[in-house]
């Protein structure tokens, strides 16, 4: 994998990673391992209902 260029989240750090929902490159630290999705879209795709999420109510 070779993404080159910043971070479209944070647009600090070094992307690292390509978003395989919207194909956007984010850096480690703005990518969700677990569902491939930068963190922009992670959030969206997670159910509302988050457990052990006390960030918000
Ligand atoms: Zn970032
Ligand atoms: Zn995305």
């Amino acid at each position: 994998m070779s993404v080159t260029g910043v971070c479209q989240i944070c647009e600090h750090r070094v992307a690292e990673y390509s978003c395989d929902r919207c194909g956007a490159t984010v850096c480690a630290f703005d990518y969700d391992g677990e569902m491939g999705f930068c963190a922009d879209c992670a959030q969206k795709a997670k159910p509302d209902n988050r457990r052990g999420d006390t960030f918000q109510l």
